[in-house]
């Protein structure tokens, strides 16, 4: 298989780490995503990577803490999941780094622009940890922000949902599954792809972004070969 994009940034939600328990690491589950990336890296493709922090901690759902308090918690709860991430990676024979946006230089790398471009191109998995920095933020928008800023030609986009649908389909059984969307209509109709955010900074940049479910037979290495296995949004 041929992959159409030279350099990918690759968001996944914080629950992919913590498979049926819903919480925590579960290490098979690490394993299992370690190795599709591998798949990515052995293609020859440029990888960065955000991951998120939901399977520890959502910030935004902890109404009994002030708000910066409970976010940089979660900001905490994405690099655990990074180094998680990394250390599966490394297990898998990927050199693999964790630049943080909230600098613990004893544990990851400092988020430096140059630095990232110069790990990628030199064939570096980059595992981006702490969002960016910044409570009232998500990872989604880290996503966003880090694909732009490293010139990704694509954000892979991995879901516990095979696709972008209407409705929820596990609620309702008329929700429409969408193969192709624009951004703007993603803007405009708010769909539920990713936060407001994050999809005005890819609409602003023209950062197109490949929805698909991680649970999908090989999803990542055929969403990066071009396959529409979920929904394309451009
Ligand atoms: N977060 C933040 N700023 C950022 C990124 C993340 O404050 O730039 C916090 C926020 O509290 C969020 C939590 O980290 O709820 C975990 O991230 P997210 O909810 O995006 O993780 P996911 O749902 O993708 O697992």
């Amino acid at each position: 298989m041929e992959p159409k994009y030279r350099r990918v940034l690759l968001k996944i939600s914080g629950e992919a780490l913590a498979g049926e328990n819903h919480t925590g690491i579960n290490t098979e589950m690490t394993q299992i995503v370690a190795r599709q990336i591998k798949k990515l890296h052995d293609l020859g493709v440029e990888v960065a990577i955000v991951v998120g922090g939901g399977n520890f901690w959502r910030g935004r759902t902890s109404t009994a803490m002030n708000r910066e308090t409970a976010d940089y918690i979660g900001m905490l709860a994405t690099v655990m999941n990074s180094l998680a991430l990394q250390d599966a990676l490394l297990a898998e024979g990927v050199k693999a780094r964790v630049q943080t946006s909230i600098t613990m230089r004893e544990v990851a790398e400092p988020y430096i622009w140059r630095r990232a471009l110069k790990e990628l191109s030199d064939m570096d998995v980059v595992i981006f940890g702490a969002g960016i920095g910044e409570p009232h933020f998500s990872t989604d928008t880290a996503a966003a922000l880090r694909a732009v800023n490293i010139d990704a030609d694509i954000i892979l986009l991995a879901k516990n949902i095979d696709a972008v649908y209407s409705d929820d389909p596990a609620v309702n059984p008329d929700a429409v599954k969408y193969d192709h969307l624009t951004l703007k209509e993603v803007v405009d109709r708010q769909l539920k792809v990713m936060d407001l955010t994050a999809a005005t900074i890819c609409m602003e940049n023209n950062m197109k972004i490949q929805v698909f479910g991680l649970a999908e037979e090989n999803s990542m290495v055929r969403a990066v070969c071009g396959e529409n296995i979920g929904t394309l949004i451009d």
